[in-house]
């Protein structure tokens, strides 16, 4: 995954990082992303804890 600027406060958790923006409407959103080869897990979420909470308990699809 490539890092946009649009993201702020980029963390990784194993393979997952995780990034805030905003969604355009006033509101911050949440997006998990995995950057291993061939995965392909990416998802936003409404709360910080909600992505860090999937990025831990992420497992990668083969
Ligand atoms: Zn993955």
């Amino acid at each position: 995954m490539s890092r946009p600027n649009r993201f702020r406060d980029v963390i990784r958790i194993g393979p997952v990082q995780i990034g805030t923006h905003h969604d355009g409407r006033g509101r911050d959103r949440h997006t998990a992303a995995c950057t291993a080869p061939g995965c392909g897990f990416s998802a936003d979420y409404p709360d910080r804890s909600g992505a860090e909470l999937a990025a831990r308990t992420h497992r990668c699809t083969p």
